[in-house]
């Protein structure tokens, strides 16, 4: 099959060419310089060895990827990277970038302002884990020694994290939809001794939003941090205005108040076109800059200007990530009803068309509606062992037929088993997800579900 959506189309290298050139003449003035000698063939043969290595991977860039958090940069992301790298400038400090790290300011206020943020602290970095790491930080050294709580649908780093960070860390039981239990949160909060709750703003197995205006009700009364882990589903946030955009109401309700938690990560990197290495975490309150303060001799300060450096636990950080963000956001504003916002809206429409297949086919087993773009569902079976096996199964055989779907180990509870008349003889079930994040995947649903059919 000839590939046209492959990873690089023709005038991408031109472009790039003109890019380059441009730059070049920004250091025309220099005295010449030999040009660094290198073995042009042997260059060659590494590449060509390198680029037959990579063949080992699964077609993330295709509509038939359809399984794990993984999304295609823009062609306008990788091109602005590979152009700063020629500079490769280090945003830790404006000696290392100048022109990045004012490009990362202002790609940074875009996102803040995406929440309705004019006023923030944050920066850029190398992940949503980092990010969160940073948050978790400033949350124990506001509330130190006290409990740090998310849910057991939360990611599993948030548990490491605060064990880095030496913070008491309670997983709190999800409700069948995957959500953070308010009833359950209720009893750890009554113990007195909780400083953060981390609320998951679509979590990375099944995209559920954790009811975020129940949280900040408490909060209110029990004075704890609300830190929202938005890695994933941050940029739904562009969708949450309007009912005809396809949220449901609870998802809405939660996006419409991300504002009010104290601080937030979302990944350019995971919804946001980047290449890996791009994370962001943001505080509303600028002032927790406080706790960042080092004096470092290393850090060679030519400007009384505020540093990136000194906003971050990260030193050395990608310049080229933070031009690749801002040249993103400049060709796609990420504002609602911009042409970002709707390809969103397509991955959602994507997974709803999906999980409504799903739901009206007999072979499957639902468990709830997705409410960004994760869909999960089981294989039904007489009991949860033969599901968990007929979905591995499933899995296989699918990607044999080209189509590449990912497995989820969820709790049982999430499913109505007894309806479905099936044993429940494990506390967790193997299930098919599949994460529709590439706008292309709305135009492949037939294809996608012609392939799933024939690999039962
Ligand atoms: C992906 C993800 C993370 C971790 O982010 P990385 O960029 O992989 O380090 C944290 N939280 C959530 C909700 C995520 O989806």
């Amino acid at each position: 099959m000839k590939n046209t959506a492959g990873p690089f189309f023709a005038t991408e290298m031109e472009m790039l060419g003109k890019a380059m050139a441009v730059l070049a003449r920004g250091f025309a003035d220099l005295p010449a310089a030999p040009e660094p000698a290198f073995d042009r063939d042997a260059m060659e043969a590494v590449l060509l060895e390198a680029a037959q290595r990579l063949q080992d991977n699964f077609p993330y860039f295709h509509p038939l990827y359809a399984g794990q958090m993984l999304k295609p940069p823009h062609p306008v992301a990788r091109l602005a990277y590979a152009l700063a790298m020629t500079v490769n400038p280090n945003n830790h400090a404006l000696d290392g970038g100048r022109a990045s790290s004012a490009m990362e300011k202002e790609a940074v206020a875009t996102l803040a302002g995406m929440i309705g943020w004019d006023n923030h602290l944050g920066h850029l970095t190398g992940g949503g884990t980092m990010a969160n790491l940073e948050a978790l930080w400033v949350a124990g050294r506001l509330h130190p020694g006290r409990r740090v709580l998310a849910s057991t649908q939360a990611h599993y780093t948030h548990a490491r994290l605060s064990e880095v960070l030496g913070l008491p860390f309670t997983a709190v039981p999800a409700d069948r939809r995957g959500r953070l239990d308010l009833d359950a949160l209720d009893r750890e909060l009554a113990r007195g001794d909780v400083g953060t709750v981390v609320a998951t703003i679509g979590t990375t197995a099944t995209g559920a939003v954790d009811p975020l205006p129940g949280i900040l009700e408490r909060r209110a009364r029990h004075g704890f941090r609300v830190h929202a882990d938005a890695a994933y589903g941050g940029y739904f946030r562009l969708l949450a205005g309007e009912p005809a955009d396809g949220l449901g109401s609870d998802a809405r309700a939660a996006f419409q108040r991300l504002g009010e938690a104290d601080s937030l990560v979302v990944d350019p990197h995971k919804h946001g076109l980047q290449p890996y290495g791009c994370g962001c975490i943001l505080f509303r309150d600028p002032s927790v800059g406080r706790f960042y303060r080092h004096d470092s001799p290393y850090t060679y300060f030519s400007s009384s200007a505020l540093h990136l450096g000194e906003i971050s636990l990260e030193c050395s950080r990608p310049g080229a990530a933070a031009v690749a963000l801002w040249a993103t956001q400049r060709l796609l504003p990420p504002v609602p009803g911009g042409a970002f916002a709707r390809d969103l809206a397509r991955g959602r429409e994507a997974a709803l068309g999906l999980y409504e297949r799903l739901r009206a086919d007999r072979a499957f087993l639902t468990a709830f509606p997705p409410e960004l773009d994760i869909v999960v569902w089981a294989m039904r079976a007489p009991s949860v062992t033969a599901a968990s096996a007929r979905a591995r199964a499933v899995f296989e055989e699918a990607g044999r037929r080209g189509l590449h779907l990912a497995l989820a180990g969820l709790p049982v509870s999430f499913f109505d088993l007894e309806g479905a008349g099936m044993a429940t003889d494990a506390g967790t079930i193997t299930c098919l997800r599949s994460v529709l994040m590439k706008p292309e995947h709305l135009a492949w649903l037939d294809r996608l579900w012609d392939l799933l059919r024939t690999s039962l």
